[in-house]
C-alpha cells in the first residue's frame, strides 16, 4: 500500500474487541532470520572478532532493557527470566567455541556462532534433565537477538512497545499476548485469528479495541502508517481521511453513552424482569485480574485459565509458585467462589519453553493437549493439583478439568487428585475436604456422555469455544473458515440442550464460560436453554447484565423453544438478535 498517497483504504476483518482506536502502526512481524555465510579475508578477522564482542555488549543492553519493560508491566518473577539470558551471553564455553571455530574455518562470526549454538540447543534439549532442557530455550532466544545485532536488524518483540501504537501482527501466540502493555497498545489487529482466539481473550480482557481475520494487511502496511480500528464492526481504516475521523468521533460518543448506560447497571442485580438472578462470574487468566473481577461486579470468579501462570514463563512454575497464585486469587475473592482449570496447554496455547511437554503435532487442536497431557505427566499434575487444594484452605474453591472426553479419563483425573489429597494430609496441610469437581463439556464425545459424566461429577461448564470448533469441525483460529463458526448452528442449540438435560435430571448445575457467555445477543438463548450461570470476560459484564436485566426468563424459554426447532442457523440467529434488539436499543 502506498501510505505516501494517503488514500484512505476500507478493509473489513472479524470484530474481535469492543471499542474504537486510531493510532500509527507498530508492525510485529516474526520472519526467520537468513543468516548470509561468507569468508572473512585473514586480515580482517581481527575486527570480527571486535564485532562479535561488540555484538554481545549490545545485546546485554538490550536484554537488561527489556527486563527492567517487564518488571514495569508485568512482574518480577517474569523479569527474572532475563537472568537466565544474560547468563548465556557470559557463556565462555559458548563464545570461546564460536571464535575457535571461527579461527579454523574463515567464515563470517553469524555462521559460526550460529553453528555452535545450535549444536548446544540440540545437546540441551535432548539432556534428561528438565532444568538443562530449559536452558535450550533461553541459549535460543539470546542467539537469535546477538543475530539480529551481528546483521543490524531490529528485534521486534511486544514488551519492546513502549509508544502507543496500534499493534499490526500476522498472529499473536497467547504468550506474547500476555507481554502486551496495555497502556501503549492502542489497538490490535492480526492477519489471522478469531472472535475465540486467544490474543482476542486477552485484548477483551484489557479493553483494547482488536480486529482479526484481516489476511495480508501486514504486507499492507508499515510502521508508522496511521489506521484506525473499529472493533464493534471488525473494520480496519488504513490513512483514515477527516471526513471518516469525523464519523468515527461521532461513533465513539454515541458508543460511550451506552457504555456509560451500561456501567450504570454494574452495581444492580444481574437478575431478569420475572425475578429470576443469574449468576454471572467472570473469566481470568492472572491473579492481577482480581481487581476487576471485583470492579465488575462478578460473582466470583468462573473460569481460571492457569495455563497462563506457565505460558508466561520459561519454567514449569513449582508447586509453591503455583500456590502463591491461586491462594491471592482465592483469598482476594473470599468469600466468593473461585472455578480452577487445570492446565490447558497445547492447541493454540504451546509452551515454548518447554517442547519437551508438547512437541510440534500436525493437529494441535485433536493432539497432546489439556487433560491428555496432564495425565501423562502426573507428578507436573499433582504439582498443579495440591496447588488448588492448599489455596482451597483459604476460600471456596471449585476444581474443573478441561478436555475430558469421557467418564474414563475423569475417572484418571480423580484418581490423581485423590493422591494429591493423600500428600497434602499427609504433610499436615490443610484443604477444603468438600472441594467441589467439575467437567468441562468442550468435546462432543463428553457433551454426548453428558449422562453418564453428570453422575461422576458435581458441575458441568461448557466451553462454547471448543465445543463449537469441535461439532462444526471450524479450527477455531483459522479466519478463513471464522465465517462458518456459527454458535446459531442447529447442532449447537441441540447439544447445549442436551447437556442442560442430563444435568439436571441428575441435579448438577451448568456454566457456560466459553467467548459465547459473553456476546449479549447469545445471552436470552443460552439461559432460555436452562444454563445456570454464564462466566465470561470481566468487562463484558455490564453488557451481558444489562440483557438478563431487559429480559423475562419465560419469553427467553419460549425463544429458545423456537430456537430448537428451527433447522436454518440464518434464522435461529435473526430470531436471538430480534429478541435482543426488542429490549435493548443503543443510544443513538
Ligand atoms: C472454551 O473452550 O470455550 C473455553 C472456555 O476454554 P478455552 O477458550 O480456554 O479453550
Ligand atoms: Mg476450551
Amino acid at each position: 500500500m502506498d501510505s505516501s498517497a494517503n488514500s484512505e483504504t476500507v478493509i473489513q476483518g472479524i470484530p474481535a474487541s469492543a471499542g474504537i482506536a486510531h493510532g500509527q502502526v507498530f508492525l510485529y512481524l516474526q520472519n526467520e532470520l537468513e543468516i548470509p555465510q561468507y569468508t572473512v579475508d585473514p586480515e580482517r578477522r581481527g575486527a570480527e572478532i571486535a564485532r562479535f564482542e561488540q555484538a554481545l555488549v549490545v545485546t546485554r543492553q538490550q536484554i537488561r532493557q527489556v527486563q527492567e519493560q517487564v518488571r514495569k508491566n508485568t512482574s518480577e518473577e517474569e523479569a527474572l527470566i532475563f537472568d537466565a539470558h544474560q547468563m548465556v551471553l557470559e557463556d565462555q564455553a559458548l563464545i570461546g567455541e564460536t571464535i575457535r571455530d571461527f579461527q579454523a574455518s574463515g567464515l563470517n562470526i553469524e555462521t559460526c556462532f550460529n553453528a555452535v549454538a545450535q549444536r548446544y540447543v540440540q545437546a540441551f534439549a535432548e539432556i534428561d534433565d528438565e532444568y538443562l532442557r530449559e536452558r535450550a530455550a533461553d541459549i535460543k532466544d539470546v542467539t537469535k537477538r546477538v543475530l539480529l545485532v551481528l546483521l543490524g536488524q531490529a528485534a521486534t518483540s511486544l514488551t519492546q512497545l513502549v509508544e502507543q501504537r496500534v499493534i499490526v501482527a500476522e498472529d499473536i501466540s497467547p504468550s506474547e499476548a500476555a507481554g502486551i502493555d496495555r497502556s501503549s497498545a492502542l489497538g490490535i489487529v492480526t492477519d489471522a485469528g478469531s472472535r475465540t482466539s486467544h490474543a482476542v481473550i486477552v485484548a477483551r480482557s484489557m479493553k483494547i479495541p482488536a480486529v482479526v481475520g484481516v489476511n495480508d494487511l501486514t504486507t499492507r502496511v508499515k510502521d508508522g502508517d496511521w489506521i484506525l480500528v473499529d472493533g464493534y464492526e471488525g473494520v480496519v481504516i488504513v490513512n483514515p481521511s477527516a471526513a471518516t475521523m469525523f464519523r468515527y468521533g461521532r461513533i465513539q460518543s454515541e458508543k460511550k453513552t451506552f457504555e456509560t448506560q451500561l456501567m450504570a447497571v454494574n452495581e444492580l442485580p444481574a437478575e431478569t424482569l420475572d425475578g429470576v438472578t443469574v449468576k454471572l462470574r467472570a473469566n481470568i487468566e492472572r491473579p492481577e485480574e482480581v481487581a476487576l473481577v471485583k470492579q465488575y461486579r462478578a460473582a466470583g470468579v468462573g473460569l481460571y485459565r492457569t495455563e497462563f501462570l506457565f505460558l508466561n514463563s520459561h519454567v514449569v512454575p513449582t508447586e509453591e509458585q503455583q500456590y502463591a497464585a491461586y491462594r491471592t486469587i482465592v483469598e482476594g475473592l473470599a468469600p466468593e467462589p473461585v472455578t480452577i482449570r487445570t492446565l490447558d496447554l497445547g492447541g493454540d496455547k504451546p509452551m515454548p519453553g518447554n517442547p519437551h511437554l508438547i512437541g510440534p503435532e500436525a493437529n494441535p487442536f485433536l493432539g497432546f493437549r489439556a487433560i491428555r497431557m496432564c495425565l501423562e505427566h502426573p507428578e507436573m499434575f499433582k504439582d498443579q493439583l495440591r496447588a488448588v487444594l492448599r489455596a482451597s484452605a483459604h476460600g471456596r474453591v471449585d476444581l474443573m478439568y478441561p478436555m475430558i472426553s469421557g467418564a474414563e479419563e475423569l475417572a484418571r483425573a480423580n484418581a490423581l487428585l485423590e493422591e494429591a489429597k493423600a500428600e497434602v494430609r499427609a504433610r499436615g496441610q490443610a484443604f477444603d475436604a468438600a472441594l467441589r469437581v467439575g467437567t468441562m463439556i468442550e468435546i462432543p464425545s463428553a457433551a454426548l456422555t453428558a449422562d453418564v459424566l453428570a453422575e461422576r461429577c458435581d458441575f458441568f461448564s461448557i466451553g462454547t469455544n471448543d465445543l463449537i470448533q469441535y461439532l462444526l469441525a471450524i479450527d477455531r483460529g483459522n479466519n478463513r473458515i471464522a465465517h462458518l463458526y456459527d454458535p446459531a448452528h442447529p447442532a449447537v442449540v441441540r447439544v447445549l440442550k442436551g447437556v442442560v438435560d442430563e444435568a439436571h435430571k441428575r441435579g448438577i448445575k451448568v456454566s457456560v464460560c466459553g467467548e459465547m457467555a459473553g456476546d449479549p445477543v447469545f445471552v436470552p438463548l443460552l439461559l432460555g436453554l436452562g444454563i445456570d450461570e454464564l462466566s465470561l470476560t470481566p468487562t463484558l459484564l455490564p453488557a451481558v447484565k444489562y440483557i438478563v436485566r431487559s429480559m423475562r426468563l419465560s419469553e427467553a424459554q419460549a425463544m429458545a423453544r423456537e430456537a430448537l426447532a428451527q433447522t436454518d442457523p440464518k434464522k435461529t440467529y435473526a430470531l436471538v438478535e430480534a429478541f435482543y434488539k426488542a429490549r435493548v436499543q443503543p443510544a443513538g
